[in-house]
């Protein structure tokens, strides 16, 4: 059975290159998922924040319209069309999740190539 004092042992083993690897996977799973939650509570709070408007058409009569993928979906009543909390931003085309996107972005603040990068991620 595996537990905490074997893990720091098997790491404590460890050259410090791979030693450095699980640092930066430990930090991408504790800063970049809360962060990555962080984002998207922030750009919902900032498209809300003067009450629901359709991307589609600028309507304010909207409602809850179900889940999709597990993220609330909307109807506006005034155009008809349904949208997401990302429709008609950047992140909504992106096949890649948003966690993806803020470690590139470090990726990028460390100097980093754009091939290493996109290696890195
Ligand atoms: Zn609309």
């Amino acid at each position: 059975m595996t537990n905490l004092n074997s893990i720091l042992s098997d790491i404590n083993k460890l050259s410090n290159h791979d030693k450095e690897i699980i640092i930066d996977a430990i930090e991408e799973i504790l800063m970049f998922g809360s962060c990555a939650l962080d984002v998207e509570s922030d750009i919902k709070e900032h498209r809300f924040s003067k009450g629901r408007v359709c991307p589609h058409c600028g309507g304010h009569d909207i409602c809850r319209y179900g889940k999709s993928q597990g993220k609330q979906r909307y109807l506006c009543h005034s155009c008809k069309k349904t949208f997401a909390d990302f429709t008609s931003s950047p992140a909504y085309n992106s096949k890649k999740p948003l966690e993806k996107w803020l470690l590139y972005a470090k990726c990028m603040i460390n100097g980093y190539s754009v091939r290493k990068s996109a290696a890195t991620i």
